[in-house]
């Protein structure tokens, strides 16, 4: 009998995102309407101090679009999106210039919109990556780095450079190519992996093909995402997905002795996350009935837990024998959650984890 953490929440295979750089007010007519239609979260990636303003950085293709105010921000909040710091200048950012960007950005946006901004996200390219912006972004309490590197990312990787999907309609020269509703979805499906994809403002025609797509563009990926992963997928804001993979990144579980012998319980080995993740199943302690263990208990602690992350919830898989798949409930901290059978023998429940707290698994009573 064990107890470990799923790869991800709800026991789901893969993980959808998408992030629109540049919060530009246009959203408003294809992206959010289509967002609300699928059930879909999406993400802003705000330039701070253009907030509200007529976009006019540089040569921009996005020069003359309006930037969303803090009143639209806080909408989108409020419809379960995600807001990220893109930087308050949009520029390349100088060792001197890190307290501007990285941290009054910050700050000026939380105070904006009343919520903790804990993603950053790289301007213009991979440039603002660097190492002194990376360690500014750690030490200024953000709990993650978006890049520009078309890749997944993985259950057990770092988060101060997190993986984007380009969604665009085709890439820059030399590397021509088309447009592909599928990118990184069979990949993902494979090795349980979390999408973003990344694009600005969609509309009838992309304004820049090589940053943008069209919104007939979008909606063709939205639907790819849902067709494909039916049930399997998590669609979530980065925020969610990071409080997730830090929670079970720092998550230890240990067997709680129980009424009966202290050998009742089976050692258990198979802990072991896809992506290296270190958290997972412990030996168990068990209380017997008629000499057969009747249930486990086990603590979760979380030590070393940043303090800033929002969300803290757990989707716990507990392996049990067959009888204990009656009718299942799994405790957590005394209160009785229903458990779903995800396969002969194994319970699945996700909940609300703290430091401490206490789960136990049981053979369910005949009533
Ligand atoms: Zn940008």
């Amino acid at each position: 009998m064990s107890l470990s953490i799923s790869p991800w929440k709800y026991g789901k295979r893969w993980v959808y995102s998408i992030t629109y750089d540049e919060a530009l007010a246009d959203l408003h007519r294809f992206a959010i309407p289509m967002h609300e239609e699928y059930g879909i979260p999406g993400h802003v990636e705000v330039v701070v101090g253009q907030m509200g303003e007529v976009r006019n950085i540089g040569n921009s293709s996005f020069n003359g679009y309006r930037h969303m105010n803090a009143d639209e921000l806080r909408d989108l909040l409020a419809r379960g999106w995600g807001v990220g710091n893109h930087s308050w200048s949009h520029e390349i950012i100088t060792p001197e210039m890190v307290d501007r960007e990285i941290d009054q950005a910050k700050e000026v946006l939380e105070e904006a919109l009343g919520e903790s901004i804990i993603l950053y996200c790289s301007p213009g390219d991979n440039t603002n990556m660097a190492d002194h912006v990376l360690e500014a972004c750690r030490n200024y309490g953000y709990l993650g780095a978006m890049s520009l590197t078309d890749a997944l990312n993985l259950p057990g990787d770092e988060l101060f450079w997190i993986n984007r999907t380009a969604l665009h309609d085709h890439y820059y020269p030399p590397f021509y190519s088309a447009y592909d509703p599928y990118r990184n979805i069979r990949q993902a499906q494979a090795v349980q992996g979390w999408i973003i994809d990344y694009c600005h403002c969609p509309l009838e025609t992309a304004v820049h093909p090589n940053k943008d797509c069209s919104e007939a563009q979008l909606r063709q990926r939205l639907e790819t995402v849902l067709s494909e992963g039916g049930d399997s997928v998590w669609c979530a804001v980065p925020e969610e997905v990071l409080s997730y993979h830090l929670m079970r990144r720092h998550a230890r579980i240990e067997a709680v002795a129980g009424d009966g012998p202290e050998d009742a319980g089976t050692s258990d080995d198979d802990g072991e996350m896809a992506g290296g993740a270190t958290a997972g199943g412990a030996t168990a302690g068990g209380a017997t009935v008629g000499g057969n263990i009747s249930s486990q208990r086990y603590r979760i602690v979380l030590p070393e837990l940043p303090d800033q992350v929002p969300y803290r919830s757990l989707t716990l898989e507990a392996n049990v024998p067959a009888a204990w798949c009656r009718d299942p409930r799994v405790t957590v901290e005394e209160q009785e959650l229903a458990a779903e059978v995800v396969r002969p023998g194994v319970l699945r429940v996700t909940t609300l984890v703290r430091d401490g707290t206490e789960v136990e698994v049981r053979a369910a009573p005949r009533s």
